[in-house]
């Protein structure tokens, strides 16, 4: 550690000393040279979880600019608090390394769930570029699959924020609607993901589907901003923002660059909730060689939750790479739409084609197993049943909250509080008929994978 690495440090842990749970945690700890550092005690999720709303905040509530939850596995509310001055700082980060965001014609669609902080740092981004920022949160009935997609056809849209399975959803849904992705969302150039893992195959996939370039965003509620992509591909560490550990999950003493192992983070600007090794719970790897981009920050690679990792038969899959080898192989098929389930046995992975089982497919998918050390079935299963697109366009309309109903002209004819809310879709006898076949033909399917797997 340099010396002034070593000041901003000390700096950042004394400014976490402000919130109660440092100043308890922290309190029996000295920090007077940096082998210090590496004594502090931990700060884990479950800690953040027992430590909302208040406990992690070093500042009074309302100093703090954003205040986000999300749901724990304890049920309890998870408490996440941002500053405008940090939240700007990680902005100036994504827009350096993603140069399509201040291009003369941006123009983002931010599909960031707008409960989630990262939708509020994508605003930030647009408004350090002064362009054009359409909130368009996903997970929620107000923009639809089919509205975002009338948004990418009808506005010069030129980046999408987003998950990056919606990506597949996205390009699934405009099929369903007779919309060619790649010729009518002509404007869009780039698609910042973030959320979920993003292997390379996953990435070309996208690439292709879209022909775009895919920038990956790295990050969680609690920490914001992490790591974001470059031009060349490299996932860089922010590390202007945090003082990052990669430790052995197991005896959390650090591992050899190259090994994956836990990113545990100390926040170094951020003065509202800031965090001193806290352990993400994501395994990363470093990567021991540096970025052709000439940036001089260290690249990871994400592997996915350490507690998400697959345990087979003496062999552990990440999620990463179970994503990634189930890319490669429906790239290789030619399929579209996979899902993945875990049995004790092996993997059963359920392959929609649009075909009869495509005909040379029992090599790719001996190639699957051999990249995964564990045993893989492939069902091949028709157009619909892994991904039911229709589904996606039978979502409630959601009104403005009133009380009055005007029945005298066209308009809806509504007598309760509920119904002026919320408008369910109407379902024919078609669709009807349509959703309770699927319904019998999935619980037959369930029972068979079932009964497969015992003991
Ligand atoms: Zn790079």
């Amino acid at each position: 550690m340099t010396p002034e690495r070593w000041a901003l440090v000390r700096a950042a842990v004394e400014r976490a000393r402000k919130s109660r749970w440092y100043a308890r945690t922290l309190a029996a700890t000295r920090l007077d040279e940096p082998a210090d550092f590496a004594r502090l005690p931990f700060t884990r999720k479950a800690d953040v979880t027992e430590a909302s709303p208040f406990e992690l905040l070093a500042v009074p509530p309302a100093h703090a600019w954003h205040y986000h939850e999300s749901s724990g596995t304890t049920g309890k509310p998870v408490s996440t608090w941002c500053g405008l001055a940090e939240l700007t700082r990680m902005a100036s980060t994504i827009v350096d390394a993603v140069p399509e965001l201040g291009a003369d014609q941006a123009m983002l669609l931010n599909r960031f769930p707008s409960f989630a902080p990262v939708h509020f740092l994508m605003e930030e981004v647009l408004r350090r570029t002064g362009r054009c920022h359409i909130a368009a949160g996903s997970m929620s009935w107000d923009v639809p699959f089919g509205r975002a997609l009338e948004f990418m056809r009808q506005l010069p849209v030129s980046v999408l924020a987003t998950l990056p399975f919606e990506m597949v959803l996205l390009r699934e849904a405009g099929r369903e609607l007779g919309i060619d992705v790649v010729r009518e969302c002509r404007s869009l150039k780039a698609v910042l993901l973030g959320g979920a893992v993003l292997p390379p195959a996953f990435k070309r996939w996208i690439a292709d589907a879209w022909q775009v370039r895919v920038v990956e965003i790295y990050g969680s509620n609690e920490t914001m901003l992490l790591a974001i992509g470059c031009p060349e591909g490299g996932l860089h560490l922010a590390t202007d923002l945090f003082e990052h550990e990669v430790l052995d999950p197991a005896a959390m003493t650090p591992v050899p660059v190259g090994s994956p192992g836990v990113l545990t983070i100390t926040s170094l600007v951020h003065e509202v909730m800031p965090l001193v090794r806290y352990v993400t719970g994501d395994l990363v790897e470093m990567s021991p060689t540096p970025c052709a981009c000439g940036r001089s920050t260290p690249t990871i690679r994400v592997l996915g939750r350490a507690t998400e990792m697959i345990e087979m038969r003496g062999r552990v899959i990440t999620p990463a790479d179970l994503v990634d080898a189930c890319y490669e192989f429906v790239a290789s098929v030619g399929a579209r739409v996979f899902f993945i389930v875990i049995l004790k046995r092996g993997l059963e992975v359920l392959v929609e084609t649009t075909a009869e089982k495509p005909a040379t497919t029992a090599l790719e998918e001996v190639r699957l197993a051999n990249r995964l050390g564990v045993p893989v079935t492939v069902q091949w299963l028709p157009d619909g049943d892994v991904f039911d697109r229709t589904a996606l366009f039978r979502t409630p309309k959601i009104y403005k909250p009133g009380q009055v109903s005007d029945w005298r002209g066209e308009g809806r004819k509504t007598i309760t509080v509920m119904e002026a809310l919320l408008e369910w879709p109407k379902f024919g006898l078609g669709t009807l008929g349509g959703i309770v076949k699927r319904e019998i033909k999935n619980a037959r399917r369930r029972k068979k994978l079932a009964a497969t797997d015992r003991g």
